[in-house]
Formats: structure tokens, C-alpha cells, sequence
């Protein structure tokens, strides 16, 4: 970025070096007559810019943008009964569960545990609300977010979505309500969270809980429409798109206004999770297991995809990390009053065993990242996560190999994106 660049192309720079994500949390800042976080001529969400913009409003942006600054858990919230491991970060409790009530194990994306919470926490009135997302009324594959008052609201929201989906986009709006509420987001959308609740003290006032799934990225929008091409399916015909859930994974169901189809989760995908199509920004992203959140829930298939012949009978089982002690109160009085099944405990080593994406870009990050300076890209600050130390772990040729093949992407083109302009 030149040195003189004015806060309109700081802002750009953003998007044009495939930092945004998508959440919503620039709009909030600056309000909708400055920033508008809408589809971009990509099809993917991006903020436009729609109105004046000054440097300290983009500085605010650099510092609770996820694409730009992630901490980790803050320190406040560590104590002597946190455990740290390197890969996983904080724990206290690793378990393997599920939502007691079959009807939401069906329905969630692996077995339900989120929806249960968030309705125990609704019916006990621990919270006033949960924020979380749902289906998109407008954009088929897209999530939106989403206020759930009772059981039903979260019904709707439950299972997950693969799409663009800007849950922070009105987060001023819900915290003007002043009442306490329960966040379930994306990792990156905590992240950006808890960075806002530094500019805004109603966020650690008002936010009870931090729930996340562990998340490794989502379908890009040109993906998607390939994908879907692939089955015959125009992206204008499209009337709904159910990426999982009622079953695990479930079968992800296609819908047009003539007929439905239901396809295997590894026939959208593929069979190869390392080739999977994702934003720039998930393929360096510092932290897809929830480290700010009380827990992070996550599938439990060894080696991280469904198996085809188990999937068609798994009724779907959590891997849930609990790290805080807000996190740990939940988890048992949730499983003592009936609202979760816990099957028995496990360790972070099972968690690498279920997840070894994430494991692997955990320590690909940091010289992947160093990549990026070497080109003159932004350089994202990732504190508190110890990227640093797990790359110290790594032989030097791998480091090099991560950092030259970054160095790469960003040469070949593969990195950038245009200056976001409204889409269709
Ligand atoms: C983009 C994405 C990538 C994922 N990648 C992985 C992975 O690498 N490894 C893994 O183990 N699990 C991954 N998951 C998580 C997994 O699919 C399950 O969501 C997780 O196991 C929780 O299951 P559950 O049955 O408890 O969820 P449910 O009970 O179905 O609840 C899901 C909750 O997540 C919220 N939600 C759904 N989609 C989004 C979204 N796009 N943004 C914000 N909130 C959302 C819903 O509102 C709902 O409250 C991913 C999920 C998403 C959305
Ligand atoms: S990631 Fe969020 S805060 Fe950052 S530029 Fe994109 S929409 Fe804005
Ligand atoms: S991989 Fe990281 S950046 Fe990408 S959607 Fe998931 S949490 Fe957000």
C-alpha cells in the first residue's frame, strides 16, 4: 500500500488482498452511509464504500477487522485451571457429546450440541437472546444473521452454513437493546467480537456467552456456481440450498422450483479435503478452533471428512473443547439438567486426531504469513496464538516451502481480489 494512500484505499486494500471474510463489523463501525458490507460483482460479501471516510475510522477498522487483527483468548479469562496446548490453545474439558433431545441431534450440522445450548440457555433464562445465523431469506446460499427469543427461532438457525454470512453487520443495533445475550459465530466472528468489545464496553457487559464450531472455511462464491453447474443447477434457478444437518453430515439438498436433489457432502466438496476451494483468507487463518470462545464444537470423524458408507447411519457426534470457566459451568449444568449427552472425556491429541486440517494450518500459518510481507502485502496481526512457537517445531525447508509457496499465490494473482463494487 503506498504511504500516502487515502482511507478509502487503506479500506479497498483490505478486500483487494483477500483479508475480508465477509462479517459485517466495518459496516457497524461506520455506519451504512459510509460502509454497506453487501454482494460484491464476485457474488461474495464485501464493504462498499458508500459514503466519507476518515483515518481514524479506517485505523478502528485495521484493529477489530478479523481479516487484519485476531487475538487469542484474552488473559483476563485465563487462569490456574486453564491447560494450554500449542495447536488447540486454551482447555479445560475436552469431551465427546451431543443434544440429549434426538429431534435437535437430527436436526444440527454434527450432533446438535450448539442448538441445545442455545435453547437450554433461552429456556433457563440465562440469556435475553442468541445471536447466531440462519438461512438467508434473499440469497439461497447464503447465511443471515439471526435473533432467536425461543426454542423455535433456534430450531430455524440450526445446522451450518457454507456460504458468505455477515453476522456482525447490525452488532450496534443488537447492543442498543441492552439486554443480555448468548453469541454463537464463526471463530473469526468472535475474533472480531471480542476486538469491537476494546471500543465498546456493552460487548463484555452484555455478552454471556461465546459459542463457536470450529470452522475450516467455506465455499467461495464462483466455487459454489461451478459446483452447482456440475449438477446442472443455475445459480437464478436456485430457490434453497441446505449445506448439512438431519443426519451426519446429512445429505445437502439442492433445491430449484421444479424439484429438490439430494447429493452426498463429498460429491460437492470432493473427496480431497486439501484441495477444497476456500476464501484466501481461511487458507491463512490463524484460528478455526474457536481459541476466544468458551467452547468450540466440532465434528468428530477421524481425519476430518464422513466416511460414505458410515455417514449414511450416523446419528453425529460433537468434539467439544471447553475452555473457559463460563464454558465449563455450561457444559455440566446443561448435561446435569438433561439438555446435553456427554459420552466421555478426551484430550487435544483426539481433537488433532478429528481435525488434522486444522492442525496442519495451525503451523503453516506463520511463515505463510511471513510470505505475504515478503510481497509487500499487509501482514496480519495474530497475537496470542502461538504461530511463532509452532513453526519453530517445523524443519526449515517446511517453513520455506509454505512461505515461498505464499510468495507465490500472491505473484501468480491468486491472493488479490477487485475493489469491491455492488454486485447483481
Ligand atoms: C463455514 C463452516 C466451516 C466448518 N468447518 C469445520 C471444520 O473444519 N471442522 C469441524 O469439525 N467442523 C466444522 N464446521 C462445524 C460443523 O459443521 C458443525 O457446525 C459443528 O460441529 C457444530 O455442530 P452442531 O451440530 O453443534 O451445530 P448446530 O447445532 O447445527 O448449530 C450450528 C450453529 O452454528 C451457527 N452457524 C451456522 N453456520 C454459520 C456461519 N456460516 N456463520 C456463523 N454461524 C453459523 C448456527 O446459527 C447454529 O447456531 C464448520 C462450520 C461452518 C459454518
Ligand atoms: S472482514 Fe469484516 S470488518 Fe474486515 S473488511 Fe471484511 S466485512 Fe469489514
Ligand atoms: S476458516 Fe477462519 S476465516 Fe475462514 S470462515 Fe472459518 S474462522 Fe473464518
Amino acid at each position: 500500500m503506498p504511504d500516502q494512500a487515502t482511507p478509502a484505499e487503506r479500506l479497498n486494500t483490505i478486500s483487494e488482498q483477500g483479508l475480508c471474510i465477509g462479517c459485517g463489523l466495518c459496516q457497524s463501525v461506520a455506519g451504512p452511509d459510509r460502509i454497506q458490507v453487501m454482494k460484491n460483482q464476485e457474488g461474495n460479501l464485501r464493504p462498499v464504500i458508500t459514503g466519507e471516510l476518515d483515518d481514524l475510522i479506517v485505523d478502528q477498522i485495521y484493529d477489530v477487522c478479523p481479516g487484519t487483527h485476531v487475538q487469542g483468548m484474552p488473559s483476563s479469562l485465563i487462569d490456574r485451571d486453564t491447560k494450554m496446548d500449542n495447536v488447540w490453545g486454551p482447555w479445560r474439558r475436552v469431551v465427546r457429546a451431543w443434544a440429549a433431545d434426538p429431534e435437535i441431534r437430527f436436526e444440527g450440522a454434527t450432533g446438535g450440541v450448539l442448538t441445545a445450548l442455545a435453547s437450554y440457555l433461552l429456556s433457563t433464562e440465562r440469556v435475553s437472546f442468541v445471536l447466531h445465523t440462519k438461512t438467508s431469506a434473499k440469497e439461497p446460499a447464503f447465511g443471515e444473521r439471526h435473533l432467536s427469543f425461543n426454542q423455535a427461532d433456534v430450531f430455524e438457525a440450526a445446522s451450518s452454513r457454507y456460504g458468505p454470512t455477515a453476522t456482525l453487520i447490525d452488532i450496534n443495533d443488537i447492543l442498543d437493546r441492552g439486554e443480555s445475550f448468548a453469541f454463537i459465530g464463526k471463530p473469526c466472528d468472535i475474533g472480531a467480537l471480542r476486538n469491537h468489545g476494546r471500543y465498546d464496553s456493552r460487548v463484555q457487559e452484555l455478552v454471556k456467552y461465546w459459542l463457536a464450531p470450529v470452522c475450516g472455511g467455506f465455499m467461495p462464491t464462483p466455487s459454489r456456481i461451478d459446483t452447482l453447474r456440475r449438477f446442472g443447477v443455475e445459480p437464478e434457478d436456485l430457490t434453497g440450498l441446505r449445506y448439512r444437518g438431519r443426519g451426519c453430515p446429512g445429505p445437502i439438498r439442492i433445491e430449484t422450483r421444479e424439484e429438490h436433489r439430494d447429493i452426498h457432502y463429498l460429491d460437492f466438496w470432493g473427496e480431497d479435503s486439501s484441495q477444497w476451494s476456500l476464501p484466501f483468507r481461511c487458507k491463512i487463518c490463524p484460528d478455526g478452533i474457536g481459541e476466544s470462545a468458551d467452547l468450540a464444537v466440532a465434528d468428530s470423524w477421524p481425519g476430518g471428512s464422513p466416511n460414505r458408507i458410515d455417514s449414511e447411519t450416523d446419528p453425529g457426534t460433537n468434539a467439544v473443547i471447553v475452555r473457559t470457566q463460563a464454558g465449563m459451568g455450561l457444559v455440566e449444568v446443561a448435561a446435569k439438567d438433561g439438555a446435553l449427552t456427554i459420552e466421555y472425556d478426551q484430550t487435544p491429541d483426539d481433537m488433532s486426531y478429528y481435525q488434522m486440517h486444522q492442525m496442519r494450518k495451525k503451523y503453516a500459518v506463520w511463515p505463510r504469513l511471513q510470505g505475504l510481507a515478503d510481497e509487500g502485502h499487509i501482514m496480519p496481526r495474530y497475537e496470542g496464538l502461538r504461530l511463532q512457537e509452532l513453526a519453530a517445531d517445523l524443519p526449515d525447508e517446511t517453513n520455506d516451502h509454505q512461505r515461498q509457496g505464499a510468495r507465490r499465490r500472491v505473484r501468480e494473482g491468486k491472493v488479490g481480489e477487485p475493489t469491491p463494487r455492488p454486485g447483481e
